[in-house]
């Protein structure tokens, strides 16, 4: 009992502290959200502070950012690095997401070069074809997440995936958006079989309608409590206006959940994974 009191607080002192602002409203959990981005149309939108600030006015109290260029991922981090995990996009502008990043050997330069500064938690998002999941760059990503105990945040179809899952059995993949069509059979099937596999649901409103979760999705989270987290998806620079919607929407379905199973989803399963420094 002590103990859950104890923890209680912990979580209580990390929602009012980590961003530096009150975090969820009374009576709601506070979130983890896997999937933020803040890259480089978004700075003229929105300084530093403010992103924090939108995200702990949401109730936010940590979050997983990435970004093209990987400065504005370390820019939050700086200001609140309890708060921000930082992945490590390896694009280093938008056009080289387009341009065959996963045979070009500047990207895995640049990436064996930032992660030479020890902060990043992870290399991400990244986006490939399941003809591309054996390409020299991808390779060498999964080398280095291995060697470095990092995850790889991977927006790819259900194919592609399980062709990483395969060519890479010691890297643990976090699977974007849950692949953002397949369905809860699918997931659930994965995640049943791979046990380096986690799941976020970011921009998957399929999972409830309002406050009633999918039965298939339900079951799911159930099922696998410890493989699920939830996400905003920050991937233009409008979106920052619809983080407290997103966040808002996760929150109603959460009530479908007991609540233990609801606060690993929320916010548990990201503390567990990426334990603030
Ligand atoms: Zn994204």
């Amino acid at each position: 009992m002590l103990r859950r009191s104890a923890l209680a607080l912990g979580v209580a002192l990390a929602v009012t502290t980590a961003f530096g602002a009150p975090g969820a409203a009374r009576g709601q959990l506070p979130i983890f959200d896997a999937h933020i981005h803040y890259s480089r149309p978004d700075w003229d939108a929105y300084t530093p502070e403010r992103a924090l600030s939108i995200l702990a006015r949401a109730g936010v109290h940590r979050a997983l950012v990435s970004s093209t260029p990987d400065d504005g991922t370390l820019e939050l981090y700086r200001r609140a690095p309890k708060a921000i995990v930082p992945f490590l996009r390896p694009y280093r502008t938008s056009e080289d997401r387009h341009d065959g990043w996963t045979r070009n050997p500047q990207v895995a330069a640049h990436v064996e070069q930032r992660l030479q500064r020890g902060v990043h938690r992870g290399i991400g998002e990244i986006h490939l074809s399941v003809d591309e999941a054996g390409d020299p760059v991808v390779r060498r990503i999964a080398a280095l997440a291995a060697e470095g105990g990092l995850f790889v945040q991977v927006h790819v179809d259900q194919t592609a995936l399980e062709r990483l899952l395969t060519l890479y059995p010691k890297v643990r993949l976090l699977w974007a958006h849950a692949g953002m069509s397949a369905s809860a059979e699918t997931v659930g099937r994965l995640l049943d079989r791979h046990p380096m596999l986690w799941v976020e649901l970011a921009l998957r409103s399929d999972v409830a309608d309002g406050a009633r979760l999918d039965p298939v999705w339900r079951a799911l989270f159930l099922k696998h409590p410890d493989r699920f987290l939830v996400g905003t998806d920050t991937f233009t620079t409008s979106r920052w206006e619809s983080v407290a919607a997103s966040v808002a929407a996760v929150q109603a379905w959460l009530t479908d959940l007991p609540r233990a199973v609801a606060e690993q989803i929320a916010f548990k399963n990201g503390d567990r994974l990426f334990p603030p420094p």
